[in-house]
């Protein structure tokens, strides 16, 4: 037996599960399982993204100047409150790893995002999950779960599988009510397709304690090219910045993102596109009695009667060549979440769901 041995807790954690991509013995298949945009980046990002093959021997900068520039004009932030990391998972590690550690608690809520109780168990910190009501964040109910010990809150709004948010008068109840020895994160992965919120940028403005993480990977398109950003007070960002790499993020990463957040235009139609399709979807679905809430982001949780009849319906959609996401592990064993697609996807998966609702 080896003497080498893995820090308390490491072997505790369940590996992360991906939204499948393949189906055996099926060339041609339809991803709607990883909440990609269907139409991809930016013309520019791509032409940008080319470009950096001449520099390739070339270090890439440490301090993401140009990048963090970019992001402050199109969104009207501070770029020295900017920190960008290789997703926005590894700007959520920098903030986990930097804040928190063995003995300290982290909160996050019971739909939330399975990289919330990996990413504290790697530091060593206590996962501690609270309840929704209803598919919702419940405000008092994270409030209540509050100790002396905790140090992060993560909260994802909009909500991933659900689709839910928090009204701004929530938000900021909630942020009101954090202590100010603990970090709020609003995970804004999904802030783009939820018209008129701003990710939580005022609520940074406002207070000591608030953080928001932000990613290239949905609605810019460029879930390959592992590109995320947090904004956060100074002090914060000078925390993370001692934990990040130098060299974290390759020219090429970074002359992409900077491409296509510049490129506001492409971002408007993809946008547009969701929000059309999405309610056509939601609508569709009602229409053959599949439960499905409002969503305010790029996909919609599809709600079966039992666990065997979303499973029968997962296989029944693998069949025609469609691959969703079973989320069991999110909560809901009789879900599956299906990523807004273009018009022709959206019309295949409704048809290929009608037909096995038709079927039984
Ligand atoms: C997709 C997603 C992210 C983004 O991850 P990246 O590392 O930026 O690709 C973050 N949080 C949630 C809830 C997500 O669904």
């Amino acid at each position: 037996m080896s003497k080498i041995k893995p820090q308390p807790g490491i072997m505790d954690i369940a590996l992360y599960k991906s939204g499948e991509a393949k189906i055996a013995g099926k060339s041609e298949v339809l991803k709607l399982s990883a909440n990609e945009n269907p139409y991809g980046p930016s013309d520019l990002a791509k032409e940008a993204f080319a470009r950096t093959s001449a520099s390739l021997h070339r270090y890439p900068a440490t301090d993401h100047a140009g990048l963090r520039a970019a992001i402050a004009e199109t969104y009207g932030v501070d770029g020295d409150k900017i920190i960008c990391g290789v997703g926005s998972d590894e700007v959520l590690q920098f903030i986990t790893q930097s804040f928190a550690g063995p003995g300290d608690e982290a909160i996050y809520t019971e739909h939330g995002f399975s990289m919330y109780p990996i990413l504290a168990m790697a530091a060593g910190v206590k996962p501690i999950c609270v309840a929704e009501t209803d598919r919702r964040v419940d405000v008092d109910a994270v409030l209540a779960a509050i100790t002396a010990k905790t140090r992060i809150v993560f909260i994802t709004n909009p909500g991933n599988p659900t689709g839910t948010v928090l009204s701004k008068v929530e938000l900021t109840r909630l942020a009101k009510g954090i202590p100010e020895s603990a970090l709020l994160v609003l995970d804004g992965a999904y802030v783009e397709f939820d018209e008129g919120f701003d990710g939580g940028i005022s609520l940074v403005e406002a207070h000591t304690n608030v953080v928001m993480t932000r990613t290239f990977s949905k609605a810019y398109g460029l879930g390959g090219l592992r590109i995320g950003w947090g904004y956060a007070p100074r002090e914060i960002i000078d925390v993370l910045n001692r934990v990040r790499q130098p060299f974290n993020l390759s020219p090429t990463q970074l002359e992409t993102a900077e491409a296509a957040v510049m490129d506001q235009e492409w971002l408007r139609k993809c946008v547009d596109s969701n929000t059309k399709n999405r309610e056509w979807l939601v609508n569709a679905l009602r229409d053959i009695d599949v439960e499905v809430d409002n969503s305010r982001s790029n996909f919609v949780l599809a709600r079966f009667s039992s666990e065997d009849e979303a499973a029968n319906c997962d296989a029944a959609l693998r069949e025609d060549g469609i691959i969703v996401r079973r989320v069991g592990g999110y909560g809901f064993p009789n879900g599956l979440r299906i990523t807004v697609g273009d018009e022709s996807a959206c019309r295949r998966v409704v048809h290929s769901i009608g037909q096995f609702k038709g079927d039984r």
